[in-house]
């Protein structure tokens, strides 16, 4: 058997399974031993499901040698925090949610496994998707495993450092600002957010119901088209998934991109955009362009409101989201309370951490009576501008590309005073979430040994042509497949 199990993609993986090179459950061991000893430092696990994960390898391993199993039959995924999984620890990365056991699973975690997959552990994660750099979760940052000093973004980043690290080649992530594109560009790996109801929400804790978007994190395009199309697909349990055929995404990987019109947002490249990541972007454009795509300039006038714009939006649908967890219907339960206020008041203070209290606070002043008009009415207005800017551009272009995120990976703790440097993290990223659209990102070279990420956007439904334009993409370049030193 081979030594470097953990270096392989899903697809390779599937394919050794195939052979009988190796086995499922010799699979799993091998990565789970890899998260015991290296977990320690990146911190990317909540819970590793050990047990549970060498059963399942076993079933598969049966399932194959009957001649029967799905797609990913025996193959290792691990699922954000976020995702109810039947029977384990759902934190979300909070002490609200610190000893709740799911007693469903959510329909991705069901999809994925019943195709197959062997879940090794649920991974940490900004408190209830909240943030940048997974800082805010109560259970510890996450480091990049490119440089230990520093974030892997947010705030899917566990699930980020546990794919760049080799802990399991995909990782499910959720996006409702930029929470899959981003840590996957800080990291070097493929982040892919699908459109708004392409795949369902059911069993994934709400954050922003309007804007979150469950999608995966991998270390091929490939994979990332495997995986979607496990997931995607109605499910009358989430009332906004949507009944939209589903494409055999890993078939239409192959299709050309010549004559493909990729459009290159003017605003993009203005002042905030870090000069090396600039010149990384524009040499993967200048790769798409000798793959036979057409690069033409394309405006979004209305860019720079997108930030200001999600945190009314987010923070208002997330104060109504999180009011459930009050310590008597869901949640942590204050200790001697002396009567219903104190309970209320102590459980919701004790659980949840400072950026989830601004962002109720915000959201809820947003909603109130009075100011309403003034900022939640004005940024839903705002938000049917953008959605309009990217519908113009898209009547011009099939795919628009950019940088994914303005600098390479910071320094822990060097955002966390300042909000807001924080929060422009994902100026590039939040608007396909206020339009619904979906995007990815790919990674397209190294600043100072740090990776970056190359954004790509596609009209609704539009992920075929975006798969297929990263595929491309990677077939030029080898950026996806550079590991970090010390997880080789
Ligand atoms: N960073 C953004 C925020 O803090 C986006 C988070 C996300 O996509 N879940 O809200």
């Amino acid at each position: 058997m081979s030594q470097d199990l953990h270096t392989l993609t899903l697809t390779q993986l599937a394919a050794g399974l195939g052979n009988g090179d190796y086995s499922s459950v010799q699979l799993t061991e091998a990565l789970l031993a890899r998260i015991a000893s290296l977990d320690k430092t990146l911190n990317a696990f909540v819970t590793v499901t050990a047990d549970a994960a060498l059963a399942a390898a076993r079933r598969a391993d049966e399932s194959r040698a009957a001649g029967k199993g799905g797609v990913l039959n025996g193959l290792p995924v691990v699922h954000k925090d976020i995702f109810c999984t039947r029977g384990v620890l759902t934190t979300c990365g909070s002490r609200m949610l610190e000893n709740f056991v799911a007693p469903y699973d959510a329909t991705i975690v069901e999809r994925l496994n019943a195709a197959g997959a062997v879940v090794l552990g649920k991974t940490n994660m900004d408190e209830f998707a909240m943030g940048s750099s997974n800082e805010t979760s109560y259970f510890g940052p996450v480091r990049n495993p490119w440089d230990l000093e520093r974030s892997p973004g947010g705030s899917s980043g566990g699930s980020a450092a546990a794919v760049a690290a080799r802990f399991a080649p995909a990782a499910t992530g959720t996006d409702t600002g930029g929470s899959i594109r981003q840590p996957a560009a800080l990291t070097g790996t493929v982040g892919l957010k699908p459109t708004y109801g392409r795949v369902s929400r059911y069993g994934m804790i709400a954050f922003a119901s309007s804007l979150d978007q469950a999608g995966v994190i991998t270390r091929s395009t490939e994979d990332a088209a495997l995986l979607l199309g496990v997931m995607a697909g109605l499910d009358e349990r989430d009332s906004t998934s949507i009944d939209h055929p589903v494409p055999d995404y890993v078939d239409a990987l192959s299709g050309p991109i010549d004559g493909l019109r990729v459009g290159v947002v003017r605003q993009h490249f203005d002042a905030g955009l870090d000069e090396k990541c600039a010149a990384a972007v524009r040499e993967a454009l200048a790769v798409l362009e000798a793959r036979g795509a057409v690069l033409t300039e394309v405006d979004l006038p209305n860019l720079d409101l997108s930030v200001p714009t999600y945190y009314v939006v987010a923070p208002a649908e997330c104060s109504s989201n999180l009011s459930r967890f009050d310590g008597i219907r869901f949640g942590h339960r204050a200790d001697n309370p002396e009567d219903l206020l104190d309970l209320y008041c102590r459980s919701r203070g004790e659980g949840f951490g400072a950026e989830v209290k601004r962002r109720i606070m915000t959201g809820t002043y947003v909603l109130s009576a009075g100011y309403y008009d003034a900022y939640y009415l004005k940024a839903q207005q705002v938000r049917q501008l953008i959605a309009d800017d990217f519908k113009k551009a898209f009547a011009e272009v099939d795919v628009i590309a950019g940088p994914t995120s303005p600098t390479p990976a910071f320094k822990l703790g060097d955002k966390t005073d300042d909000p807001i440097t924080m929060y422009l993290n994902d100026i590039y990223t939040i608007g396909a979430n206020l339009a619904g659209l979906p995007a990815l990102s790919t990674p397209c070279g190294f600043v100072e040994g740090l990776p970056v990420g190359l954004h790509l956007v596609g009209p609704h439904f539009g992920e075929a042509a975006l798969l297929r334009c990263s595929h491309h993409y990677e077939q030029e370049t080898d950026w996806h497949t550079a590991c970090p030193e010390s997880y080789r």
